[in-house]
């Protein structure tokens, strides 16, 4: 058999002829070679038995009483399942036209009557190959084509997926700070081409955030955001979003607003849903937000000026105290302009050491002579004139400026003991107190940076005291106790600043190494004013004294106070009364004249 393998189905071949006589000859000759053939001799039959069952070729006389042959083969090209199969038409007729005409009805090929066997078996044969070949060259382009789709759909699920990826945050699975901002842009369009249109955005900050992370462990730090913003969403409807927008940052946006009223609602409740604590990991963990509104308004130019209008405004509720909520107001932008050209003065300061360090006496109450000073920083501006720390202190503090002047500050003042011993040799030993900022007991290499001052500068570490107040105590105690533990190793003496003012725990003094108390201004500023503070006065001295530290009064002003905390057995006190801090020549005299 000619052209096809054992493993295919023998050719199924239709022979359609008006005369039985030729019918016969080409089944029998074709079934000899191992065709399956079945023949008809009519047009109507012919479609019908195509129609039925479509052959693999139909051999189509052409000169036929009912139908002729290019009519069945125009039909069978218009029926889907029929059009494909390759009609060879047979005929007498040897013009060119009705060849023509063969091919224009869908034929193709065609043979002349009568025939050679022979040729009739090797165009069959090429044909059915040729279909065959068709065939499989539609199968493989059905299968590319597939495979294409398929990739094609796997690549726009991909794309959905990056897409997705880089506009949402992985662990809380918000919309992430991208987004946001291209949701609030879109909001402050309509806001620019419709009347009446307003939208708010709120940013919340977690207020001590860092410490549960740092203390509490990543874990918990994740579990904790996680949870935060699933209540978040419970919070805002479903045309609204929150976001996450950096580490402890989420904000929300209010779109459409009908007033001001709706959006301080829902700061309200943020402020309200977020005070409490979470269950995490067993433990119980605090947290409170600090909550900035602004509204939008058509004069803003951008997403980020709106963001950043309610970041001050949040930066504003965590000055008030945190826990709380603050609309934005253009007063704050005149103060962070403010705090940024005090930035800028301030390390142009360091540069030019535009910095001087004044000495304000501590004097013993028994006998009111002076045991020691207070070191404490004075910044003399080219053009503002004097600045007080208690106004470039916190600047320097969240710039990470204080790390280099409180350096600078505890260098000059070792040099200038040293300077004072030498000179008054035979003087009682003398203890100056240096201030140290919270940011710097969090600095890792404080201690090697002490070690490497006092060795430059040959100072006795028993004349340097060093203050860190209160709440710098509270904020890191774990770390603090170790610091000041190595502290106590050098000889430093320790004393707690402002005390009373941090809402510390009396009970849990005794876990430090503290030496001193320094009662704080406040409550000395109260002797003879009011009763109330007196007892507080009273009880910080009791307890400092059976804890065995001493106590130092800040800001005696008059006569009265100063009799009142010789009364109540305090030790020391600095104050106006005897003497506001000094310049260096000045406090030199009174060591002079002791
Ligand atoms: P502080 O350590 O509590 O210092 C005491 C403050 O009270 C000083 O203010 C002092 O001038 C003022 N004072 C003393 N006696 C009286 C008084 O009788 N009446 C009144 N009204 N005030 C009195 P100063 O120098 O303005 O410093 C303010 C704060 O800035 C200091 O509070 C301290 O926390 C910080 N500070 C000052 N110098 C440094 C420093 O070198 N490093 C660091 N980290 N902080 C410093
Ligand atoms: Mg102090
Ligand atoms: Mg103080």
């Amino acid at each position: 058999m000619i052209n096809f393998d054992a493993s295919q189905p023998p050719a199924n071949i239709l022979i359609v002829d008006d005369k039985p006589t030729n019918l016969r000859v080409l089944s029998t000759m074709l079934t000899k070679v191992g065709y399956k053939v079945r023949a008809v001799t009519t047009g109507r039959m012919a479609l019908m038995a195509a129609k039925n069952q479509p052959p693999d070729l139909i051999l189509l006389d052409v000169k036929m009483p009912d139908l002729d042959g290019y009519e069945v083969c125009q039909q069978l090209k218009n029926i889907p399942e029929t059009a494909a199969i390759p009609i060879i038409f047979l005929s007498a007729l040897q013009d060119v036209e009705d060849k023509i005409k063969a091919f224009e009805a869908g034929g193709v090929d065609y043979i002349i009557k009568p025939f050679q066997f022979q040729e009739v078996l090797a165009r069959v044969s090429i044909h059915l190959t040729l279909q065959k070949a068709r065939y499989q060259l539609q199968a493989l382009n059905n299968q590319l084509e597939k495979q294409v789709e398929e990739q094609t759909a796997d690549l726009a699920e991909i794309k959905q997926q990056l897409l997705h990826d880089a506009l949402h945050d992985s662990l809380t699975k918000l919309p992430n700070r991208s987004l946001f901002l291209e949701r609030v842009n879109s909001a402050l369009k309509r806001v620019q081409e419709e009347d009446d249109y307003a939208f708010a955005v709120l940013v919340i900050d977690l207020d001590r955030f860092k410490m549960i992370n740092d203390s509490g462990g990543h874990t918990v730090g994740d579990l904790l955001l996680i949870g935060v913003s699933r209540t978040l969403e419970t919070l805002i409807s479903l045309a609204d979003t929150v976001a996450r927008i950096g580490g402890d940052e989420f904000a929300i946006l209010l779109d459409p607003i009908r007033d001001v009223n709706e959006a301080l609602k829902v700061a309200e409740q943020v402020k309200q849903t977020l005070t409490t604590s979470f269950l995490i990991e067993e433990q119980e963990i605090f947290t409170s937000p600090s909550i900035g509104v602004t509204i939008s308004m058509p004069s803003y130019n951008s997403a980020a000026e709106i963001l950043r209008d309610a970041n001050l405004a949040m930066g504003e509720a965590k000055d008030k105290g945190r826990a709380r909520y603050e609309l934005f107001n253009p007063q704050m932008h005149r103060q962070a302009l403010k705090l940024i050209t005090l930035e800028r003065d301030l390390r142009y300061a360091i540069d030019k050491q535009e910095f001087d360090i004044y000495y304000q006496p501590i004097m013993d109450l028994n006998n009111i002579k002076l045991v020691g000073f207070e070191a404490l920083i004075r910044w003399q501006h080219p053009h503002k004139g004097f600045i007080s720390p208690g106004e470039f202190i916190p600047v320097a503090e969240e710039t990470g400026l204080i790390i280099s002047i409180g350096k600078m500050v505890l260098e000059k003042v070792c040099y200038q003991i040293e300077t004072w011993k030498k000179k008054f040799p035979n003087g009682k030993l003398l203890k100056v107190a240096v201030n140290l900022s919270s940011q710097q007991l969090k600095e890792e290499n404080l201690i090697e940076e002490i070690d490497n001052i006092l060795k430059k500068t040959g100072l006795n570490p028993h004349n340097l005291k060093v203050e860190i107040t209160e709440t710098s105590l509270i904020e890191n105690s774990i770390i603090t106790s170790q610091l000041l533990r190595q502290l106590k190793e050098r000889n430093l003496e320790i004393s707690l600043d402002d005390f009373g003012t941090g809402y510390s725990s009396l009970s849990y003094l005794h876990r430090f190494p503290v030496d001193t108390l320094k009662i704080d201004r406040s409550f000395v500023n109260c002797i003879g004013k009011t009763e109330e503070n007196l007892k507080i006065i009273q009880s910080i001295i009791t307890l400092a004294h059976n804890l065995g530290m001493e106590v130092v009064a800040e800001g005696i002003e008059t006569q009265e106070q100063l009799v009142y905390l010789q009364k109540s057995h305090c030790d020391f006190g600095q104050g106006y009364f005897f003497d506001r801090p000094l310049p260096s020549k000045e406090a030199e005299k009174l060591l002079e004249d002791n």
